[in-house]
């Protein structure tokens, strides 16, 4: 990120805004992912489900988005779903037009189906594919998505890979390794992220991993990473694994972010997963990302969360107040 895009985020969270806005543009999906939070019944807090919600097709679905985004001017949108390649008609106006207002767009999405060609070179588009897995784990979860299919569907393209990394990979010795050797010589491959799986309170999934789990990602990532330059992941966010947000509140990446579903209109919180997510779980790639942002020390010793929390505290209480009235006389006149 620029000096001038942290510049600008930071000015937006000294108004009470957030910098960064996540649309779920469908309430459709081809695929029925075991694990999937979008479809449980807690995700839009537990009475209507995102099955149930009214979403938009088509030119009402194009408006709809440029009307939110108009409105809430992020600087970052992210589009996911269901899988919002199930509009990808729509997409394929409303991507320019965001990318038009300097909006830096990613899309988050199964690739089920094949990728419009022009995306490959579309500055500040990030196309990010979910592949959950090596082969046989990845079709008998995310089918129609297969291996085959996706590698078919990206042809051409410039994508980022995201991997869920869930409890029964880590019961693998060397998954990760050959998850990494398998994508990172593609040409179409950017670059490569791992989230971990991370559960709802109470949950009691095979997916969860164990401490124990939990370290060796972190021992394996801090050694993939030198081996793999396409594992986009810095030490200082691998390491943030050991010390998830203990609540949303703590969340640098739930502060920052606005959830929207597939009406446009219904908030999506405490972050992208809904419901009531187990933070101390918690292994978003953003959420540690934006964590060992805040862990940074400015000048060795002043935390950058400490000056982030104090601007959203400020920015909260500006928010409430009324807005300012235009002063008709100055209270202090330095010109004659
Ligand atoms: S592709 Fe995404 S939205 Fe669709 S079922 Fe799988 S996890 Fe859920
Ligand atoms: S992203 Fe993770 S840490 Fe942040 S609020 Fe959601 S579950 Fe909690």
């Amino acid at each position: 990120m620029q000096v001038s895009e942290i510049l600008k985020a930071w000015n937006k969270i000294l108004k009470g805004e957030r910098p960064s806005l996540s649309i779920e543009i469908t309430r459709e999906c081809p695929l029925r992912c075991p694990g999937c939070y979008a479809y449980e019944d807690s995700h839009l807090g537990g009475g209507v489900t995102l099955r149930e919600l009214n979403d938009r097709k088509g030119q009402e679905l194009v408006d709809g988005v440029m009307e939110v985004v108009d409105r809430l001017k992020p600087l970052h949108l992210s589009i996911v779903g269901g899988d919002p390649l199930v509009r990808y008609r729509e997409l394929q106006i409303m991507v320019p037009l965001l990318l038009a207002r300097g909006v830096h767009v990613q899309i988050v999405t199964s690739a089920f189906r094949a990728l419009p060609p022009a995306w490959a070179a579309l500055p500040r588009l990030n196309v990010v594919v979910s592949i959950d897995g090596l082969r046989p784990e990845h079709d008998l979860r995310r089918k129609p998505a297969t291996y085959e299919r996706i590698m078919q569907n990206i042809a051409g393209q410039r994508i980022t890979i995201h991997c869920t990394i869930t409890g029964q990979m880590m019961k693998r010795p060397g998954y990760l390794h050959e998850f990494l050797t398998f994508w990172t010589p593609r040409p179409e491959i950017h670059k490569i992220w791992f989230s971990l799986f991370t559960p709802q309170i109470g949950h009691d999934l095979p997916e969860i991993l164990t401490g124990e789990e939990r370290s060796q990602v972190i021992v394996e990532l801090l050694q993939l990473r030198k081996k793999f330059p396409k594992l986009d992941m810095p030490e200082g966010l691998i390491r943030q694994i050991a010390s998830p947000p203990h609540n949303p509140q703590d969340c640098v990446f739930a502060l920052t972010t606005q959830t929207i579903s597939a009406d446009l209109k219904t908030k999506i919180t405490p972050c992208q997963f809904g419901g009531n997510p187990d933070c101390r779980s918690c292994g978003c790639i953003a959420s540690m990302g934006l964590a060992a942002v805040a862990a940074h020390k400015l000048g060795g010793f002043l935390p950058v969360g400490a000056i982030f929390k104090a601007s959203v505290k400020l920015g909260q209480l500006r928010s409430k107040q009324p807005p300012e009235q235009p002063q008709q006389t100055p209270a202090l006149r330095v010109l004659p």
